[in-house]
């Protein structure tokens, strides 16, 4: 798991959960075609890239150096596509910001995508950065669980009866009580257990994955499609996930919205760039292939007004129902926006319930 984000270490921290890892490789290289070049991580590596032409280095520098000041509130309704059109840049600085928003945000979507929700995620993934967590997603699950008691149920209704909220489950319990927050993963989910109309929510944001354990790490440490959108990191090291002397190496295609790929072609693509990261099957040692990964419930759309347009925590239409999730509320995208979601949610459930 990669943390780019405030919101998340902001939320743990409450709850006493810290979860602790290390930064991703500076070995960074993008492809185009078969030519590979370094990534410009500053100023110096940007003068030196072969990525880019004297006239795309120059405006992919002035872009990306004054991002930090750009005002991302008033861009909602703008899509990315859009705001890049703004920026005027050549062709080849187009493109290389084009795959750094996506390793940043995990859209592949810049013509209906919202602005607010792309730029902000660049911003986050330049300024402070990307941890990579010990022991991934896991740890912070078990961390969260620790001291809980947890009832695993799995509901098929949520509604209100005489100012009580009712659960039904597939295990035959029907849990009644005042409040209660549906954190499902999708607004598909979330309006199939309410049984009501969908939410007016995006296209689910998707990725084809790859994970390889490996006896070696991948060289380089990260490398970009800028041409395509692939996308390779070595997450161990940094992050403890495999024994000693191993690693660890995410692999992936950023799907468009309804892109439909032919499984064995997928996986062929996602080997073949594992392979120009000297990873061949003599290095790999498992290997999990996931062909259509929901990477978040909905894609933050510009016409629906960006961020501030999501269904937000109290829309479930229900009396005592929450929403929590990463569609759910303007704060945040992936894991940050269900975070931020959940917190509101369980602030405004628990004001019910003082009431
Ligand atoms: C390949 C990949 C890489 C990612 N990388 C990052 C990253 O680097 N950083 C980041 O911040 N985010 C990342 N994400 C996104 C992140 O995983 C999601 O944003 C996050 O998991 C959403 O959390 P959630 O709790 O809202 O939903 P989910 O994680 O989907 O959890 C929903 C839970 O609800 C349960 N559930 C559903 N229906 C019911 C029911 N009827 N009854 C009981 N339980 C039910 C499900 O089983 C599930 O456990 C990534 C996602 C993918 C796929």
């Amino acid at each position: 798991m990669r943390c780019t984000s405030v919101v998340t270490p902001r939320v743990l921290a409450g709850v006493g959960v810290r979860p602790q890892g290390g930064p991703p490789s500076v070995d960074g290289h993008g492809l185009i075609g078969d030519r590979m070049g370094a990534l410009p991580s500053g100023a110096g590596s940007l003068l030196r890239t072969s990525l880019l032409g004297w006239r795309g280095r120059l405006a992919a520098g002035r872009l990306l150096g004054g991002l930090a000041k750009v005002q991302t509130g008033d861009l909602g309704d703008m899509t990315f596509a859009a705001w890049l059109d703004r920026q005027r840049l050549p062709a080849d600085a187009r493109s290389l910001v084009e795959a750094v928003s996506r390793v940043a945000s995990y859209t592949n979507a810049p013509d209906i995508a919202a602005a607010d929700l792309v730029v902000s995620q660049v911003q986050l993934a330049l300024g402070s950065g990307v941890r990579y967590v010990h022991g991934g997603w896991q740890s912070i699950v078990d961390s969260l669980l620790a001291g809980c008691r947890v009832h695993r149920l799995t509901a098929t209704r949520v509604s209100a009866e005489e100012g009580h909220v009712v659960v039904e489950t597939q295990e035959g319990a029907t849990v009644v009580g005042t409040a209660a927050v549906i954190a499902a993963g999708t607004p598909g989910a979330a309006a199939q257990l309410l049984g009501r109309r969908p939410f007016d929510a995006g296209p689910p944001v998707e990725a084809a994955c790859l994970d390889l354990g490996a006896s070696r790490p991948s060289q380089p440490g990260l490398l970009l499609g800028i041409d395509r959108p692939l996308y390779l990191s070595n997450h161990c090291p940094p992050a403890r996930l495999a024994p000693a002397g191993r690693a660890v190496v995410h692999v992936a295609r950023y799907l468009a919205p309804g892109e439909r790929t032919e499984p064995g072609e997928q996986r062929h693509e996602l080997e073949a760039l594992a392979a120009r990261a000297g990873l061949t099957a003599d290095h790999i040692i498992e290997d999990r292939y996931l062909h259509r990964m929901t990477v978040a419930g909905a894609l933050t759309l510009a016409e629906s007004g960006g961020m501030r347009g999501r269904p937000t925590v109290t829309d479930s239409g229900v009396p005592g129902v929450f929403l929590a999730g990463d569609w759910v509320g303007p704060a945040g995208h992936l894991a940050d926006a269900s975070l931020a979601s959940a917190e509101a949610a369980v602030a405004a459930a628990v004001t019910l319930v003082g009431r």
